[in-house]
């Protein structure tokens, strides 16, 4: 037997019947504090009435039109994104995987036009997680993710994260562009050091690479900058950005430097329903929030209240937690149990949290929590925390810190 909505997902038995700011409730009548945000992608929260009504009315004028016409929409988002980052052209797609396969289109193609034919490939990192498209398979190169999919996708190497010199030593005259998280995710919220990807965009520049960042989940105020490559100080030459753009609502974007958007002329790249006037209704309705000015600010200052708080709880309990890492309020908890567990517990105390790799505990709550629910929060994860330790015998996956 198999189930109608086909099980791709492991899902919890949990449904939830509507939302408000950072809460959940569910069907069975509970509620829960969200810092799973559907996967850092509820940025300004539930039900945020400028988001619900930025969609319902756009939805009552206009859905879709296709992009054989002008979207005053798109054009909108595109010049507020193109003002307020590195980029001068954006593309608009659906996803993060759909917007990482163009990003690596227009790497090539702009070396192509750049006289360069032959730079097609494109260095990725161990532990990357670009997407689930057959082309993103092979960049985020994870051997799990692959098997029984197929030859990979010809053109994506990896190196050791974090390593300037495996770059450099991988950098070939075929290479045409590097491509990383400034945080990887999915494998467990290792940051990349500042001065690595500074020292990567001087060797892009040295060799004449490009340097195409992945900020599908890092982007969008997540770490509490808009994008979580201004902390370094650097610029890319082509970024892709997905989960937190809509605030929930499906849409994708590739930001480019004008030397990599020039050769994206009519015909090169397309898509039905990318930068409708629906999603990128929703964009601009969260952009509103976002760029609101002090927003990033409070970020930064609930961040610092969730490092502090959590620093005490990991502290408290070195058989549970192992170590606190991330930026803004992209946080992963690693676990000393296996994580599963641990976010068992924490949802029998009322916290949505998602796990990642490397045993790591994620929380990724909307950008819009407030102070009192970081301490609620906080308070779950410690009575989850006391729960696990009062059970008869911890399972270990990890040595806990010495
Ligand atoms: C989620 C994610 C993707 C894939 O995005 P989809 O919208 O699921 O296709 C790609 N890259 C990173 C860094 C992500 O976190």
């Amino acid at each position: 037997m198999i189930s109608p909505l086909m099980p791709t997902y492991k899902r919890a038995d949990l449904a939830f019947e509507r939302g408000e700011g950072a809460w959940l409730y569910a069907s069975d009548g509970r509620r829960f504090l969200d810092f799973a945000a559907g996967i850092a992608t509820s940025s300004i929260g539930h039900a945020h009435p400028a988001l619900v009504r930025a969609i319902s009315e756009q939805a009552a004028r206009v859905i879709h039109v296709s992009n054989l016409f002008r979207i005053p929409q798109a054009e909108k988002l595109a010049e507020r994104l193109v003002a307020n980052t590195f980029a001068d052209s954006v593309f608009f797609c659906n996803s993060g995987a759909e917007a990482n396969e163009g990003m690596v289109k227009m790497a090539r193609r702009a070396q192509f036009l750049a006289g360069h034919p032959e730079r097609t490939d494109i260095i990725c990192m161990d532990g990357a997680f670009h997407g689930r498209t057959l082309a993103m398979l092979s960049a985020t190169g994870n051997p799990k993710y692959l098997e029984g999919f197929g030859t990979p996708v010809a053109g994506f190497k990896h190196v050791p994260f974090n390593d300037i010199e495996a770059v450099r030593a991988a950098i070939t005259p075929q290479t045409a562009a590097i491509m990383l998280e400034p945080i990887q995710g999915e494998s467990g919220i290792k940051v990349a050091d500042p001065a690595y990807l500074r020292a990567l965009r001087a060797l892009c520049d040295e060799t004449g690479v490009l340097l195409a960042l992945d900020e599908v989940q890092t982007g969008v105020g997540r770490t509490g900058r808009l994008f979580a490559h201004q902390w370094a100080g650097i610029t890319p030459d082509v970024m892709s950005t997905a989960k937190g753009l809509g605030g929930g609502f499906p849409i994708g974007a590739i930001l480019a430097t004008k030397a990599v958007a020039v050769g994206m002329t009519p015909g090169t790249h397309g898509t039905t329903f990318g930068g409708n006037p629906l999603a990128c209704a929703a964009a601009n309705a969260v952009l509103d929030v976002i760029l609101a000015p002090g927003f990033l600010d409070q970020v930064c200052e609930r961040a610092a209240l969730l490092d502090t708080l959590l620093d005490a709880v990991v502290a408290d309990a070195p058989e549970i937690f192992d170590q606190r890492r991330g930026l803004g309020l992209l946080i992963g908890l690693r676990c000393v149990p296996p994580v599963g567990d641990v976010q068992d517990a924490a949802q029998d105390a009322g916290l949505l949290c998602v796990t990642a790799g490397d045993n790591v505990l994620r929380l990724v709550p909307p950008l819009t929590v407030t102070e009192t629910e970081c301490r609620d929060a906080v308070a779950c994860l410690a009575r989850a925390t006391a729960a696990l330790k009062d059970r008869a015998n911890i399972k270990t996956v990890l040595e806990p810190t010495p």
